[in-house]
């Protein structure tokens, strides 16, 4: 009795495997139990302040330049999601890990290889993955802001299924992670632990537009995103209005 919404599918995070050329590529769950390879470096709890050394378009930051960011990032996002879980009296169990990768299949989720010029969570290992070159050709190309989001969004799924959220389309679920990133990025802005330089919202937008879905892509199949509207709303809710925009219950 009850059910509402007619057929229902196999949550977003059953065997879910989505690749998308430019974009935050996610990979919402694993397929089966599956562990990476190999324990990958993580460090955390560094601040960061995005502004401080702004890079734009110029190429000129490094691999290893990136690498240190996005692990200030990844410690900026445990702090975050562990005061918001305290705040509601739970717990937050940092994501066990993040792995930069190279190579097409150097890093498995749930056994399969993570193809390049992706980033993902993989919530049968619990850790977010991410091709290292491309994810600093976005950012030379974007600007530095791009790091906050893409970590922010992938680190959002870790999230999502530590609070047991499966929607049943993929494109729900993604809308949500672009709202909690966006808000992830507001709330360390207004606490002062993000400066964001002049140009970063811009980015941010710049960045959005990129990985929106084709236009013909439709809402509901497998691996939809949202369009660049959609997305780019969901994370400027997120953004400026914080966690109660993104429907967490
Ligand atoms: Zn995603």
């Amino acid at each position: 009795m009850g059910e509402k919404a007619g057929r229902r599918r196999p949550g977003p995070l059953a065997g879910l495997l989505v690749a998308v050329v430019v974009a935050a590529g996610c990979m919402g769950g694993g397929l089966d139990q599956g562990e990476p390879e190999q324990p990958g470096p993580r460090d955390s709890g560094r601040a960061a302040s995005p502004g401080a050394d702004s890079t734009r378009a110029d190429g000129t930051t490094s691999v290893a330049e990136f690498k240190q960011d996005f692990s200030d990032a990844v410690g900026i996002a445990e702090r975050y999601w562990t005061d918001r879980f305290r705040a509601s009296g739970k717990q937050f169990q940092p994501i066990r890990r993040v792995v930069p990768y190279t190579r097409s299949g150097e890093v498995s989720c749930g056994g399969e290889g993570l193809p390049r010029n992706n980033a993902v969570y993989c919530s049968a290992g619990d850790f977010i993955a991410y091709d290292v070159n491309w994810s600093v050709g976005a950012f030379r190309q974007v600007g530095d802001a791009f790091l906050f989001y893409l970590l922010g969004h992938e680190y959002a799924h870790g999230v999502q299924v530590r609070l047991g959220i499966r929607y049943n389309y993929t494109i729900q679920q993604e809308l949500q992670a672009d709202c909690m990133a966006g808000a992830y990025i507001g709330d360390n802005v207004r606490s002062g632990t993000l400066t964001l330089a002049e140009g970063d919202l811009d980015e941010f937008r710049e960045g959005l537009l990129a990985v929106g879905d084709d236009p013909n892509q439709p809402w509901f199949a497998e691996g939809s995103h949202g369009t660049a509207e959609q997305r780019t709303e969901s994370f400027f809710r997120g953004y400026e209005n914080s966690l109660d925009a993104c429907g967490l219950g």
